[in-house]
């Protein structure tokens, strides 16, 4: 055997070897991988075929070994293109229902048929027989009519599958690139090959294709350790993974860290790749110092969790675990970090809007009747004093008249915060109407509210407001009233009690403090 026979045989070994090592690899770990894994079983189990036939061909020395293992190649070259196409198909998305498998395996059965029974009828090759000149295992051969349809269909389903990969390029991302390039070098390689073959620069008399298909078989190797092709899911779907703004994180079933998207890089800067395959505990660690605050459990949760960004701004975020479903076994857990902040700002914003006055910041009079009605109610139940104080700003009207609206808004916030000098946390002061303030106390008489209404009162004399336009003296009229101990009075009655109080105050000129006495208001009606 000569040296350059020896050359071409180790080649197409190599191709061989590495092929039937990638197919094997792929299929003992074939339950880690997704669904495309097992065209690509099949498709090195048909180009291993292809190579260690057309090795023992190239060892062969009569015409009629080389023909039997010409026919051995056929059971796994022609299958090959198809099988590849099918594959590059599944992995960028594009539906492989069994009828297109099937259609496209016609093609390829017959060729083996064909080769198989060329002696009859020479449709494949016109003529197959040993070089005169160079002697076996060259083979002198001339092509037939189906061996031009068998050539065509091979051609077109790499190309196809050639231009299906070179139209997702620039859709993906750049951590799977690798893949690309190796299934597009997979259908390059073979594609290249065959054609200088045919147009005859390559040494005659055997087929040069399983001599490269090591190269595509190392790429895919490459592809495979460094961009973990088959365990992730295909491209079609990662563009849309990396779309979403939702942190995503998946885990396996042991809870190891196997993907995270690029909306995840953003919440974490130092998740990087270097931590796949890490327990997610010790991810965790080490990107929150903290340990994982939820149960990482397969079913749906919704749960809240603040974070502080790079910018050391603290952010809310929803996070959601789901099981991720593989037929019926779960093969991992899918974490979904959602960030809620402007919607919980939005909703604590709401919340205040709804019960806290604008201007002066303290409570509405809906937040009042909401607090105070469950405060009389209990003091009812327990027959505990319970005494309001209504309170008006004395001729305010006249501040809004004299120095603008803009002053009257400042008196209103000085009244305000000269009141909350006086009262304790646990009164309840809101603002009642325009310029009329009201207080709940619990636990107080009559005389005591009336204490504390005089002491406000006489406080806020003290206080003059000094604004642009001057110093201007504020005083209140208050109205006092005390819960009766019948149980049918409602709310509204001693408010409107404390009302007639205030009113009389302001009747006997203002600046005092009047209490409520039903003897005094059988009078006035
Ligand atoms: P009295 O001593 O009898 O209480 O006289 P008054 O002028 O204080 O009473 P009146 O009820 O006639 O006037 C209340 C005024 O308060 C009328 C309204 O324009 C003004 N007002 C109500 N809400 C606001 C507010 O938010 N800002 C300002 N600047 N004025 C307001
Ligand atoms: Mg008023
Ligand atoms: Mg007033």
């Amino acid at each position: 055997m000569n040296s350059e026979l020896t050359a071409y045989i180790t080649l197409v070994c190599t191709s061989g070897a590495l092929n039937f090592y990638l197919c094997l690899s792929v299929f003992l770990k074939r339950h880690n991988y997704t669904d495309i894994a097992r065209l690509f079983i099949l498709q090195t189990a048909f180009i291993t075929i292809y190579c260690i036939a057309s090795a023992f061909g190239l060892i062969s020395t009569s015409l009629e070994e080389i023909k039997f293992w010409t026919i051995i190649q056929y059971a796994g070259m022609p299958f090959s293109p198809p099988l590849g196409l099918l594959f590059v198909m599944q992995y960028l998305g594009i539906k492989v229902t069994k009828k297109r498998c099937m259609a496209l395996l016609i093609i390829p059965f017959i060729s083996l048929v064909m080769v198989a029974t060329n002696d009859f009828h020479q449709f494949h090759y016109r003529v197959f027989e040993i070089d005169q000149a160079l002697g076996a295992p060259y083979i002198h051969l001339e092509i037939g009519i189906w061996y031009m349809i068998h050539g065509v269909f091979t051609f077109t389903c790499m190309f196809v599958a050639f231009l299906l990969v070179l139209s997702h390029w620039r859709e993906t991302a750049r951590v799977y690139r690798p893949q690309l390039i190796s299934l597009a070098c997979g259908q390059l390689v073979p594609m290249l090959t065959a054609f200088i073959y045919l147009i005859g620069f390559t040494p005659p008399g055997f087929d040069p294709v399983p001599m490269v298909l090591w190269l595509s078989s190392l790429l895919f190797l490459w592809s495979i350790s460094s961009s973990r092709m088959f365990t992730i899911m295909p491209i079609a779907k990662n563009s849309i993974f990396n779309s979403i703004n939702d942190g995503v994180i998946v885990l396996d079933e042991s809870y190891r860290l196997i993907e995270f998207n690029q909306g995840c890089m953003k919440l974490f800067p130092q998740l990087n790749k270097s931590m796949l395959g890490m327990d997610f505990a010790k991810v965790w660690l080490e990107l929150s110092g903290d340990s994982f605050p939820f149960k990482l459990e397969v079913a749906v949760h919704n749960q809240e969790l603040k974070l502080v960004a790079a910018d050391n701004s603290e952010h809310t975020y929803q996070v959601r675990t789901s099981a991720l479903q593989h037929a019926s076994d779960s093969k991992g857990i899918l974490i979904i970090f959602t960030d809620i902040t402007e919607l919980k700002r939005l909703q604590i914003q709401l919340e205040y809007q709804a019960y806290y006055d604008e201007l002066t910041q303290i409570y509405n009079r809906r937040a009042f009747f909401q607090q105070c009605n469950q405060d009389f109610a209990e003091a009812k139940k327990i027959s505990s004093a319970f005494t309001v104080i209504l309170m008006d700003i004395d001729y305010f009207k006249r501040v809004n008249d004299t120095y603008g609206h803009h002053v009257g808004d400042q008196v209103l916030q000085h009244v305000v915060k000269v009141c909350q000098t006086q009262l304790k946390k646990a009164e309840l002061f809101a603002r009642y109407g325009g310029e009329e303030f009201v207080l709940a106390l619990k636990g107080y008489t009559v005389s005591e509210g009336e204490a504390l209404a005089n002491q406000v009162r006489s406080y806020l004399e003290t206080q003059p407001l000094i604004t642009t336009e001057g110093v201007l003296s504020v005083t209140l009229s208050l109205g006092v009233a005390e819960a009766t101990k019948e149980s049918e009075e409602t709310l509204y009655q001693l408010l409107n009690a404390a009302d007639k109080a205030l009113y009389s105050a302001k009747r006997q000129g203002r600046n005092r403090v009047q209490v409520y006495t039903v003897i005094e208001n059988d009078e006035s009606t």
